[in-house]
């Protein structure tokens, strides 16, 4: 359910995830508190292992932090039935992930209404906005071809599209450019950025690919699973 005008699209608050590990447990968040508005880009950098994964779980509702809250829209969302959860997944948040995992054999197009078939959207309604979705990822002229015919980063541009579909306001993306080279990710990146703001969402991308950033994005590091600035993580240099 969206409760409008509330400008927050997530809020973790000071969430803590621990894990049994085999001679104790393991924190892999710590007290970890960020604030997402709805048209903000977020980008989250941080070395393996420092919790980027588990951040996007707990995002994503699949995880349920051991302490602290979770708000989608300024809702409490922490200890909802795992039933509601994937309602508000599949509803409210839209996933991208490294690869975008397409089907052979669908074009584009298809890729897309099957993703709302599968959500349970048969409305005829559903043609039109994928069209309008690729056409605003910049594939409106290839959207009847199929994966094999589209380059590396188009097929990340369907899986972009694809996350839309079930017009989330949430967006979460795990290292979409990984899979590119430096151009193509720069471009994942800006088109990341842009529907950001057209469509107010809000986006968080973890990424180890700095160089894709612009100077004025927002960053933030995760080490040893405690989420800070990046200037105030990055040593000062000795005198
Ligand atoms: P990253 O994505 O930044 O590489 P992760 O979020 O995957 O980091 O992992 C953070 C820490 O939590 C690591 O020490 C990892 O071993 C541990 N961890 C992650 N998931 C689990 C799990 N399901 N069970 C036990 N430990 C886990
Ligand atoms: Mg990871």
């Amino acid at each position: 359910m969206r409760e409008e005008g509330n400008l927050h699209a997530l809020e973790l608050d000071r969430v803590t995830v621990r894990f049994p590990d085999g001679e104790g447990w393991t924190d892999a968040l710590r007290d970890v508190s960020l604030d997402l508005a709805l048209g903000e880009f977020l980008a989250v950098t941080g070395p393996s292992g420092s919790g980027k994964s588990t951040l996007l779980a707990v995002a994503g509702l699949l995880l349920t932090p051991t302490e602290g809250a979770v708000r989608l829209a300024g809702a409490d969302v922490t200890d909802n039935p795992a039933r509601t959860r994937t309602d508000l997944r599949r509803n409210d948040i839209g996933f991208v992930f490294q690869q975008p995992h397409l089907l052979g054999s669908l074009t584009a197009l298809e890729q897309l209404q099957l993703a709302a078939r599968l959500d349970g959207d048969r409305s005829k309604a559903t043609t039109a906005r994928a069209k309008e979705l690729l056409e605003q990822v910049g594939l409106g002229n290839v959207m009847h071809k199929r994966p094999s015919a589209l380059s590396g980063g188009q097929r990340q541009r369907v899986g972009i599209a694809r996350a839309l579909m079930g017009d989330p306001r949430l967006l979460l993306v795990d290292e979409p450019t990984s899979a590119l080279d430096h151009e193509r990710g720069i471009a994942i990146i800006d088109l990341l950025r842009d529907l950001t703001i057209d469509r107010g969402l809000g986006t968080l991308v973890v990424t180890h690919d700095l160089g894709t950033l612009c100077p004025d994005d927002e960053v933030v590091r995760l080490v040893d699973g405690r989420l800070g600035r990046l200037a105030e993580q990055v040593p000062a240099a000795a005198p």
